[in-house]
């Protein structure tokens, strides 16, 4: 359901430009950045930059108090850019360059993704004569699910880290832990046991390598509901009353620790919308095409999510995050009067058959000039589509803020 105050908008911006847009309303990152920080008394929050890097969105979430989960040195500087902290930036990431780490190293909290990067970390602090204190991404002995630890790019297993002998980094200090599993969860209940399997990964970092704990990284994975009829909105007051016990027990033991939690997709996935027009409808044999102003190279997830639905049909792994989610998240909102619908495809205008955005779903009787407004375009939406294909214009971003003005930077 679109609010009267953002149909105004969008019909406004439509009639202006005639291009296609993200509308991210401020109000939901606000009420979803509120409803964290009063739900999770004593953590941090990081926001995942990646999801969303738009100026006003990003600068939006940041004056919530969230500090910045960085992937990138490009994301490091954003977060500088912006004012934050050297302590309020943590970059990691897999795969880092010596480049990258000495770009970053005095403007954020480096974590170390391998030994590889700890042997470069040590080299840079030697050089400087100074001691580095860093985190170590872990590769856990578990799951989110709770069984046994899994192969992955990601970190060092816990086991070889377990195993290091200290000393090898005589110009470091591992003073943090990041963990990061996976994202798209709904159940407060395993969110919040997997939490507690981290905290005992940090007390065994403790005990075998002398670490020095400053801090511990939560990472991802608060999830959001693509499809009400089927999934359970996260119970953030529940997950974060049970985070709060085990806070409360690892603090007796590391009373100045910081306990940070990353997200991305909960703050700004269900703000935004990619709001496009139809620019024709034909029929053909049988099926009525409703076609639309840039779509796999405008909002790319939903024509991602209709290829895995045909050539992956079936159980769905959460790991292929987050260029598709699930087959039903989106909303295709035809902002119109009319009260008729019909069976229609809705297709895109590319020289491709993949251009393909639903099929065979109701929708009011469409004309051309309607507006067609797809919902859950807040996350991993402008940033994750082909805007260059075909040589079309691509298209802009707006920020609705709290006091209904559109800004673009
Ligand atoms: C992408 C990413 C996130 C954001 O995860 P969401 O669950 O999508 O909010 C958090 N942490 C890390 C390490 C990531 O790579």
């Amino acid at each position: 359901m679109l609010t009267q105050r953002i149909q105004a908008a969008m019909r406004e911006q439509m009639a202006a430009s005639g291009t296609p847009f993200y509308l991210y309303d401020q109000k939901t990152i606000l009420e979803r950045a509120g409803r964290l920080k009063q739900d999770f008394p004593g953590f941090e929050f990081l926001y995942s930059v990646k999801t969303n890097p738009f100026a006003p969105v990003l600068r939006t979430v940041l004056g919530q108090g969230f500090g910045l989960d960085a992937a990138s040195l490009g994301e490091v500087r954003m977060g500088m850019a912006e004012g934050l902290p050297p302590h309020k930036i943590l970059y990691s990431a897999p795969g880092k360059t010596r480049r990258d780490l000495e770009g970053a190293v005095d403007h954020a909290i480096l974590v170390a993704d391998s030994f590889h990067e700890l042997e470069l970390l040590d080299a840079i602090a030697q050089e400087r004569g100074t001691q580095l204190k860093v985190g170590v991404r872990v590769n856990p002995s578990f799951t989110m699910e709770g069984n046994p630890g899994v192969s992955a790019k990601f970190g060092i297993d816990e086991e070889q880290l377990l195993a290091c002998d200290p000393g090898r980094f005589p110009h470091l200090a591992l003073v943090g832990i990041h963990v990061h599993a996976r994202s798209q969860e709904l159940s407060a209940q395993m969110l919040a046991r997997y939490y507690g399997d981290i905290f005992a990964l940090a007390r065994r970092c403790v005990e075998r390598l002398g670490m020095a704990l400053e801090f511990v990284n939560l990472g991802g994975g608060l999830g959001v509901t693509f499809n009400p009829d089927r999934d359970r909105e996260l119970d953030t007051a529940a997950l974060g009353a049970a985070a709060g016990k085990l806070l409360a027990s690892l603090r007796e033991q590391f009373p100045g620790v910081r306990v940070v939690i990353e997200t991305g997709r909960y703050p700004v996935c269900d703000a935004g919308y990619y709001v496009t027009q139809v620019v024709d409808v034909k029929e053909s044999r049988g099926t009525k095409y409703v076609m639309l102003q840039n779509t796999l190279n405008g909002f790319a997830r939903p024509s991602l999510a209709r290829l895995v639905e045909v050539y992956h049909p079936g159980p769905v792994e959460k790991m292929w995050e987050p260029l598709f989610s699930t087959f039903d998240a989106f909303q295709f909102l035809l902002l119109t009067e009319e009260t008729e619908t019909e069976q229609v495809n809705l297709v895109g205008n590319l020289c491709t058959g993949t251009d393909l955005m639903a099929s065979g779903i109701q929708l009011p009787r469409a004309k051309v000039g309607d507006l067609l407004a797809v919902t859950k375009a807040g996350a991993y939406a402008y940033v994750i589509t082909p805007t260059q294909f075909s040589s079309q214009p691509g298209p802009d971003q707006f920020l609705l803020t709290a006091d209904g003005r559109m800004v673009d930077c």
